[in-house]
């Protein structure tokens, strides 16, 4: 049998001393991925098959829009890892994506899930297109056009998507028909993230806030910082910035400052959260609220709180505002809020980073709950999904802290440590298969 333990020649890494883009999110990734490896002494032939996807699919999406005419819009899969079950990751519809973005985001999940310890890989996928300018109609076609071209990557023992960046439960009802229409019978455990009525999970529209409360209560326990009155800011009031919010509230916590696309509010007396979700419910927006002072996005980073819930973009601390930021913790609720140059700025000012592939790892545990359910055939109350999920929670940031403690590395290079030497692991038993 084949494996790892081969060469003994030093890690070669082709980019490692090449112009690093700040915002690149595949560079972003390996430069993390880099360092952890690098503390664990991974031995060079896994190195390089860890920093490679397996697959990279990118297909042609034609459909006919509304107005009679045929568009082509450019699809991707990617899937990073498969070693330790079946790929899991989002879809996005964005005019953003690229092939450099989706395999980043792949990478992240095979990390993600291996920190939760969940038995997934990780996958993403993408189609390059404006689905604000697009009807319910075209959307649906694009979904299942899309579907159909990377067909034989789907499965529910092969790779499961999820909801992403401008596509809900609609699209992975949609997905699911037309892979269910393909193979002949009715799949659910193909996608998650799917409307409750066929098969979705109760508390997962829920779970990466929950996810994201239940870390800070761990993060502020270990510093020693009271929970009751802990002030809390949040960037992006979406599902998980204003889950997050009304559960840290509801433990206690005072939200001082909420913002979305349209800008933010600070009022230090607190923000009712309840009302702020009734607003936006009401008006789509935050724009117009009528609690506290106006604060711009960028202000609303550097507010002196104990905890910062960046919960919208990637790249919003970077190397240019890190030195400012004011936040005992900072509970990464968005995939990628940080830039690999802005973590050691943060070491140094000593702020306790939790880790997106940690913080925001309540969605896909949740989903992986969906996942199981379909597959038995057999649904649990939301009460058994909640409780499940502080289990998983609860030991994985105990085993990330644990790691950073005894290594003396932050919480974002043990998170790493921790997912990459399960992944390895596995690879090591597995071998190299021809
Ligand atoms: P969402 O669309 O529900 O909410 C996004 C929020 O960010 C909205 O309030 C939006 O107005 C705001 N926003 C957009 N552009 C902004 C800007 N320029 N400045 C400030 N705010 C802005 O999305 P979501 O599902 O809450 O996802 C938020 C983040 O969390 C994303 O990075 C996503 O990848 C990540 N995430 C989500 C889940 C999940 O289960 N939903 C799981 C893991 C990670």
């Amino acid at each position: 049998m084949a494996d790892f333990l081969l060469p003994s020649h030093p890690i070669v890494r082709p980019d490692k001393d090449r112009f690093l883009n700040e915002e690149n999110p595949f560079e972003a990734m390996m430069v993390r991925f880099d360092r952890a490896a690098e503390l664990l002494d991974l031995e060079p032939g896994l190195y390089k098959v860890l920093r490679n996807p397996e697959k990279q699919i990118i297909v042609s999406v034609p459909v006919m829009m509304d107005n009679g005419e045929v568009e082509v819009f450019t699809g991707i899969r990617v899937l990073h890892n498969t070693s330790r079950g079946p790929a899991k990751g989002g879809i996005r519809f964005d005019m953003n994506v690229s092939l450099d973005e989706v395999k980043a985001l792949a990478a992240w999940m095979t990390w993600k899930c291996a920190v939760v310890n969940i038995p997934f890989g990780g996958a993403k996928g993408g189609v390059i297109c404006d689905p604000l300018k697009m009807s319910i109609g075209e959307m649906e076609r694009v979904t299942r056009r899309y579907t159909a071209a990377i067909i034989q990557t789907l499965g529910p023992d092969s790779d499961v998507p999820a909801p992403d960046v401008n596509t809900n439960e609609r699209v992975m009802a949609w997905l699911m028909d037309t892979y269910s229409m393909h193979v002949g019978h009715t799949v659910n455990a193909v996608t998650t993230g799917k409307p409750v009525e066929m098969g979705g999970s109760l508390g997962r529209r829920e779970a990466t806030g929950r996810g994201c409360m239940m870390v800070t209560r761990d993060a502020l326990a270990h510093l020693k910082m009271p929970m009751k009155g802990a002030t809390v800011a949040v960037q992006g009031f979406g599902n998980v910035g204003s889950i997050a919010a009304q559960l840290l509230q509801a433990e206690g916590c005072k939200v001082v400052a909420i913002s979305d696309r349209t800008g933010g509010y600070v009022h230090r007396k607190g923000i009712d959260v309840e009302h702020a979700i009734a607003w936006i419910t009401e008006h789509k927006t935050l724009e117009g609220y009528t609690v506290g002072e106006p604060i711009s996005n960028e202000n609303l980073l550097l507010l002196d709180v104990d905890v910062l819930l960046p919960a919208a973009l990637e790249n919003v601390i970077t190397t240019k505002n890190a030195a400012k930021i004011r936040a005992k913790i900072i509970c990464e609720g968005a995939n990628g809020p940080t830039t690999a140059g802005a973590d050691s700025i943060l070491d140094d000012k000593g702020i306790f980073v939790i880790p997106d592939i940690l913080a925001n790892a309540g969605g896909v545990t949740v989903s992986y709950f969906e996942w199981v359910q379909n597959r038995g055939g057999y649904y649990w109350t939301e009460q058994v999904v909640n409780e499940r999920l502080g289990e998983i929670m609860v030991n994985s940031f105990a085993a990330v802290l644990k790691l950073s403690l005894q290594h003396k590395v932050n919480m974002r290079t043990a998170a790493y440590m921790l997912a990459i030497s399960r992944v390895s692991i596995v690879h090591r038993l597995r071998g190299i298969y021809a």
